[in-house]
């Protein structure tokens, strides 16, 4: 059983073995790890975007008193 993968990067063109990142540019080249990354940073912002809403309603509040 082999678990070796070999993947190009985009940004160079270069063939890596078994490499999340590109070691000569630092791309992401794991496809995968990509869209968990991206997964997250969406989720992220999400909690900033709520976050920013709620400071935003407790000032509000504080000034309606
Ligand atoms: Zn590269």
């Amino acid at each position: 059983m082999s678990n070796e993968t070999y993947r190009r990067c985009s940004n160079c063109g270069e063939m890596w073995l078994n490499q999340d990142y590109c070691p000569t540019c630092g791309n992401i080249i794991n496809i995968t790890l990509k869209r968990e990354l991206e997964r997250k940073e969406k989720a992220i912002q999400k909690q900033k975007k709520i976050d920013a809403t709620k400071k935003k309603s407790a000032v509000t509040l504080f000034l309606k008193m």
